[in-house]
């Protein structure tokens, strides 16, 4: 009865991983969430807001107060001017921004450029729009792009290219040269670009977030992505938030109106104080660092070989000196017989190439990341 508009799209990973993990009582390393609370502060803010009574519609575009406290901090982080007014949406989550910017930008037929392992909202998103996306590999152990295949990539029917720094799930990083020549690839067309910048507050070594707001002409044509769920350790809240030149950004309200129409208002107007009374800048730099660190500590002396995290909150293993099976079989092994739960990377291509790598999450209290460690230590 049903023709499935997405017939080679199952449930997400995240989700399949995180029922599993459930199933067998595994720790759950998959799902990318943590497992600690937020400040309790915020949660009286939220309750606060509720019994004043915020609790109806907010504008479609998002409350102004929080508007105004994104502008001031991607000003202050990368010095790029966003106008409250008409440059920034609050979404549910960065999931509901991708695919608002992804319907209101691409047309049948557009190509579209994405890195793999890509996050896995990307192609559903663009193959709903009529888009066609034109996948470029990246490989362990360092994940970096090759600018000369992009470069031979792209032609008159490229309408965006969707980057991802930090990159989830590879924990990977663009940097300065990297931007550059980005830039240099798209100057003189019509290209824009989707940048995924949800872990622009978790990056690690003392690196410097090379967001596209920190280049004038990459900002003029792109729609940056980003979210308050990792920065606050609030997932749960769904809430995200787009940027775009004035131009663009109308044409994503547009959609927005009618595909969310609006956000929850106690929670903007919680956030939005939240951060002004705090004058918080968000940075979790050492925060996670030091998590990363202590997970890698913990293992180091186990059979996975770790692949260095520059940013986001994931980790990525190694297993290929314990065994052949598939990654997607040997996560199954792990989380049903060893208690762990990860996620398999090849699930991030398009032809599930397996480089035998499993992805782990390590927003997680001491005491997990403990469990957890012990339990990868014997195998
Ligand atoms: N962003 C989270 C991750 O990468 C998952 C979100 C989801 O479950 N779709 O793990």
């Amino acid at each position: 009865m049903v023709r499935s508009k997405l017939p080679d799209t199952g449930t997400t990973i995240f989700a399949v991983m995180s029922k599993m993990a459930d199933e067998y009582n595994a720790i759950n390393l998959s799902r990318g969430f943590p497992d600690f609370h937020c400040d309790e502060e915020l949660i009286s803010l939220v309750a606060e807001f509720m019994h004043k009574g915020f609790n109806q519609y907010a504008p479609i575009e998002g409350i102004i107060e929080l508007r105004e406290v994104i502008s001031d901090l991607v000003h202050k982080n990368y010095s790029f001017q966003y106008d409250p007014e008409k440059e920034i949406l609050i979404t549910a989550g960065a999931t509901q921004a991708i695919y608002t910017a992804i319907s209101a930008l691409v047309r049948e037929e557009d190509e579209i450029i994405i890195f793999e392992p890509a996050y896995d909202c990307y192609v559903p998103a663009i193959e709903m729009n009529g888009g066609i996306p034109i996948f470029i590999s990246m490989k362990k152990p360092d994940y970096k792009i090759d600018w000369d295949e992009v470069q031979k990539m792209v032609n008159p029917k490229t309408k965006l290219i969707i980057v991802n720094t930090p990159h989830n799930p590879s924990g990977s990083i663009l940097n300065a040269q990297d931007m550059e020549k980005l830039k240099k690839i798209v100057s003189g067309t019509n290209i824009l670009i989707l940048s995924d910048e949800v872990y622009e507050n978790i990056i690690f070594d003392g690196y410097e977030h090379q967001s596209v707001a920190r280049f004038p002409q990459l900002a003029e044509r792109s729609v940056i992505v980003s979210s308050f769920g990792k920065s606050l350790h609030v997932t749960g809240w769904r809430m995200g938030y787009c940027l775009a030149p004035q131009e663009i950004m109308k044409e994503i309200r547009k959609v927005h109106q009618y595909l969310a129409y609006t956000v929850n208002t106690p929670m903007q107007y919680a956030i939005a104080e939240y951060i002004k009374r705090k004058n918080y800048d968000l940075s979790l730099r050492q925060f996670y660092q030091e998590k990363r660190d202590y997970f890698s500590r913990l293992i180091n002396f186990s059979r996975f070989k770790i692949i260095p995290s520059a940013g986001t909150y994931f980790q990525l293993l190694d297993y290929s000196s314990i065994t052949d099976e598939k990654d997607t079989v040997f996560a199954e092994i792990l989380t049903k017989e060893h208690g762990v739960a990860s996620v398999p990377m090849s699930v991030f291509y398009k032809d599930k190439y397996d480089a035998k790598v499993l992805r782990f999450c390590f927003a997680k209290k001491k005491e997990t990341l403990e469990r957890a460690a012990e339990r990868l230590m014997k195998i």
